[in-house]
C-alpha cells in the first residue's frame, strides 16, 4: 500500500498512477489524509479489493507530505553511532527525543529557504503511525505503523545549539519547510525487512550520507515502545528516526548549505529534491 497527497486529497499510488481515495470509496475515507490514518484498519481492508476507477499520472513534484498536518511530530537525536560521535554529544542511554512543529512540514520537492547561514541536512526514515498506540510492546510495534516515508530533518545549527549547554533542538529544526515528507508513504509489508531500509543524501550530486536503518541505536520497535510508555501516539503522527553520519556539522570545518545547492534525499525507493534558496530571494 502506498499513500500520497495531491492538492490536499489522499491518494492510493499504484505504479505510476494515483487514485483518489474519497472518490473511489464514495466518501467513506478521505479526502483528508488524517481521516485515512484514523480509519487505517478499515481503510486497508477496503483497499485490498476496492475497484479504484481511473487513475491519474503520479508525479512527486505535485505531492504534499503524505500526512500534511500530523497532530504530533517526534524527532530522535543521535540515533546512529557515527553521527553521535561527529556531533560531539554524549551517547544517549535512552532515545533522545525532541519535537518538530507542524508548520515545518512540507512536500518532497521544492525550495528550501536558508533562514540562517548554518542550515544543515539530515536524511531520515520517517515512521507514520496507523493506530492509537499506548504502552506498546517493542515486539508488537510494527503493527501500529501505517508506513515509512522519506524525510529531511533540516536543522539551523546556530538556533538548535543555543544557548550553550541547553540547546533548543525543537526550534532550530522547525523553520517553515524544515520537515519535508514523502512523496509516498510505503506500508511496512512492502519492504523485505522494514528494519533494514537504505537511506542516503547527496548535495549537488556528491554523496554525503549513506547508511541503512539497521544501523540505528534504538530501532523503530524500541522508539515506539519508549514514546508510547510516556504518551499516546495518534494515527498520522510522524516519528523521524534519526540521521546517519555525514552531516555538515560533522565536517572540518563545518559545511552548511548555500543558495543554489541541490539536495537529493533517498529512503528506500522514495526520493526528494530540494533547492536551497537565500531567505532574501525567497521573501
Ligand atoms: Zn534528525
Amino acid at each position: 500500500m502506498r499513500i500520497a497527497v495531491v492538492a490536499s486529497r489522499a491518494k492510493i499510488v499504484r505504479g505510476t498512477e494515483a487514485f483518489d481515495i474519497a472518490e473511489a470509496s464514495g466518501g467513506r475515507f478521505g479526502p483528508d489524509a488524517l481521516d485515512v490514518y484514523d480509519k487505517w484498519e478499515a481503510f486497508t481492508a477496503w483497499a485490498e479489493s476496492a475497484e479504484l476507477g481511473p487513475g491519474v499520472p503520479f508525479r512527486p513534484e505535485d505531492c504534499d507530505s503524505p500526512v500534511p498536518a500530523p497532530r504530533q511530530i517526534f524527532g530522535i537525536g543521535l540515533n546512529y553511532r557515527a553521527h553521535q560521535i561527529e556531533s560531539g554529544l554524549p551517547a544517549p542511554a535512552e532515545p533522545l527525543v525532541f519535537g518538530k512543529f507542524v508548520t515545518s512540514v512540507a512536500g518532497p520537492v521544492g525550495d528550501l529557504v536558508l533562514f540562517t547561514d548554518q542550515v544543515d541536512w539530515e536524511v531520515e526514515a520517517a515512521v507514520v503511525i496507523g493506530r492509537y498506540a499506548r504502552n506498546v510492546d517493542e515486539g508488537e510495534a510494527w503493527a501500529y505503523v501505517a508506513g515509512i516515508t522519506a524525510a529531511q530533518d533540516y536543522s539551523a545549527r546556530d538556533v538548535q545549539m543555543r544557548p550553550a549547554g541547553t540547546p533548543q533542538f525543537s526550534l532550530g529544526k522547525s523553520f517553515p519547510g524544515y520537515t519535508p515528507l514523502g512523496p509516498a508513504l510505503v506500508s511496512p509489508d512492502e519492504f523485505k525487512d522494514p528494519d533494514d531500509i537504505a537511506l542516503s543524501c547527496s548535495i549537488n550530486g556528491r554523496l554525503v550520507q549513506s547508511s541503512t536503518t539497521a544501523d540505528m541505536i534504538f530501532p523503530v520497535g524500541e522508539i515506539i515502545a519508549y514514546l508510547s510508555s510516556i504518551l499516546p501516539l495518534l494515527p498520522g503522527d510522524v516519528i523521524l528516526t534519526g540521521t546517519p553520519s555525514g552531516v555538515g556539522l560533522g565536517m572540518t570545518p563545518p559545511g552548511y548549505l548555500k543558495a543554489g545547492d541541490q539536495i537529493t534525499t533517498v529512503v528506500g525507493d522514495q526520493t526528494q529534491h530540494h533547492t536551497a534558496v537565500d531567505v532574501a530571494v525567497a521573501a
